[in-house]
């Protein structure tokens, strides 16, 4: 580079504005990696009373869509929520009816004959492109034995596949094989919470 161009020159001593300082107070939102502004109050749910994530807008739609699959668990993803720390004084979100959600097992296998129901309802195979997925959604695909080139017509049948050859009653009511549905119907829901399927 020539440092003596008139060109460096000019732009060199271009008047560097300082703009009026934004406050910095910003919260950013809990979900891991989002730098949008958390401005939605979330409770981290149970043995963490009084505590609470701040969510953007989107992600704290994510958490209220998923929040019934956290609950009461104690597997992988609750700790990856658990592990997102912020502080919000901003108590605009309340969590509402599903606080009352009946019990979990329910809630996962009423998931899972509407999954089926869905499933039989045989949609035309879809051809687009696999988005881009972030950390979140990848451990998601992992979880249904799929990669990141995974598309949402692929994502639907291995979930189709998975809750079959996974149900309990498939598993003569094997526990083993109910956990493991879990995760399959959490990983999934997640990423229908993200609009990926
Ligand atoms: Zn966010």
């Amino acid at each position: 580079m020539d440092l003596n161009s008139p060109l460096f020159d000019r732009i060199r001593v271009k008047p560097a504005k300082s703009a009026p300082e934004k406050p910095k107070a910003k919260i950013l939102c809990s979900h891991p990696g989002c730098q949008e502004e958390g401005v939605f109050r979330a409770p981290k749910g149970r043995e963490r009373e009084g505590e609470y994530f701040t969510f953007c807008k989107d992600h704290v739609r994510e958490y209220n869509a998923t929040y019934d699959y956290f609950k009461g668990m104690d597997d992988e993803s609750m700790a990856k929520f658990r592990q997102a720390d912020a502080i919000g004084h901003r108590p605009t979100w309340k969590l509402g009816d599903r606080a009352a959600a009946s019990h979990v097992d329910e809630t996962v296998f009423a998931e899972a004959r509407a999954a089926r129901r869905r499933g039989l309802k045989g949609k035309a195979p879809q051809t687009e492109a696999a988005p881009r997925y972030n950390a979140l959604a990848l451990k998601a695909l992992m979880t249904l034995e799929l990669d990141g080139q995974a598309t949402q017509a692929r994502i639907k049948a291995r979930y189709k596949d998975l809750v079959k050859r996974h149900h309990p009653d498939a598993n003569g009511g094997d526990r083993s094989s109910e956990d493991k549905l879990r995760e399959i119907i959490q990983a999934y829901n997640y990423l229908r919470a993200n609009k990926l399927v």
